[in-house]
């Protein structure tokens, strides 16, 4: 895998080469300033641009590689590895999965699985089904107090049935409809997780390691998403349970998170990752590379995984 990972330099799109025997597995306490943003969305799920925008935008700012992790889908990966292909830059494959721990709501990205293993992409046309009907749920109850029908979200739809359906795509209707300027105003209001018209996702259990895949939990110190962040102990399950890693370097958690996370993850050996949560142009402020992964852990990821990189 090692040589997958040394940089073919192409014009338009060069950075220093990778050096493969760099060590392994030390962890670092400040976020790396260049390398790999392991956390992007499309419009395959509730992002703006699409996986070619995503890779066009990573090429330009000199990132090292970038992954796309849309919500339970792969549906985005062949568009984004046309386009690795043809930039000449690396792609990590993933998905961010929406899973459940006792009640408390868990975001786990899953790298470099076989797309193909029965079990993951079973969960994950599951999770968008049940995800479906649960959206269309909260659009019925949001749309006795504002002028949208479910017609209206549709219409924000960019991929068809390809698209990974959630709440960001009820806040797009919802400023269509002038009730919102933009979705984190919608967030604070009729579509966040505090108001009346709020239904949880449904939420079945990860199938990643099933796949071969590489398990991260993202922005798990994150308190905006959840009134309880997961305890020690419930990471202590997931890493007895095959977690590899904890995105530390994430807009999202706080520096005494942070501190906690790194903590958790020298104790327990496990993978550091960061990345920007992009969701393109008006999708969230959050901008492409604002935090990185460095090049050994992408190693690891790619070693441990199912499949090759781009
Ligand atoms: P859902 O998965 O349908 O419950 O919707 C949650 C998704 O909404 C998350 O994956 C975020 O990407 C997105 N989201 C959460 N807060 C905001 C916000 N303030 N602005 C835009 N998107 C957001
Ligand atoms: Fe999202
Ligand atoms: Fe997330
Ligand atoms: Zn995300």
């Amino acid at each position: 895998m090692r040589a997958a990972l040394l940089r073919v330099s192409l014009a338009g799109c060069e950075y220093p080469a990778y050096d493969g025997d760099m060590t392994l597995a030390h962890i670092a306490d400040n976020p790396p300033s260049q390398g790999w943003d392991l956390h992007c969305h499309t419009v395959f799920s509730d992002g703006r641009q699409t996986p070619a925008d995503m890779v066009r935008e990573a090429c330009a700012l000199g990132l090292h590689g970038v992954a796309i992790t849309d919500h339970d889908t792969t549906a985005g990966w062949n568009d984004a590895a046309t386009a690795a292909t043809e930039y000449g830059l690396h792609l990590v494959r993933g998905t961010e999965v929406t899973a459940d721990a006792d009640g408390v709501s868990v975001h786990m990205l899953a790298y470099q699985y076989d797309p193909h293993n029965r079990e993951i992409s079973g969960l994950f046309a599951k999770l968008r089904r049940a995800r479906l009907e649960r959206t269309k749920r909260m659009v019925e109850l949001i749309s006795k107090d504002y002028p949208i029908t479910w017609d209206d979200v549709l219409a924000q739809i960019r991929e068809g049935d390809e698209t990974t359906v959630g709440r960001p795509h009820i806040a797009d209707a919802l400023i269509a409809a002038g009730a919102y300027p933009d979705r984190s105003a919608a967030f604070n209001g009729a579509v966040g997780s505090r108001s009346p018209y709020y239904i949880p996702t449904p939420s079945p259990d990860a199938a990643v390691k099933q796949a071969g895949g590489v398990s991260v939990i993202a922005h798990a110190g994150d308190p905006s998403r959840n009134a309880v962040l997961l305890s020690d102990d419930q990471i202590g399950q997931l890493i007895d349970a095959g977690l590899d890693g904890l995105e530390v370097w994430h807009r999202g958690n706080p520096p005494q998170q942070r501190r906690r996370l790194l903590d958790i993850a020298s104790r327990h050996h496990l993978l550091v990752t960061g990345g920007s949560d992009w969701h393109g142009q008006g999708g969230k402020p959050n901008r492409l590379g604002e935090n990185l992964t460095d090049d050994e852990t992408v190693r690891s990821i790619v070693e441990r995984g199912a499949i090759p990189l781009i």
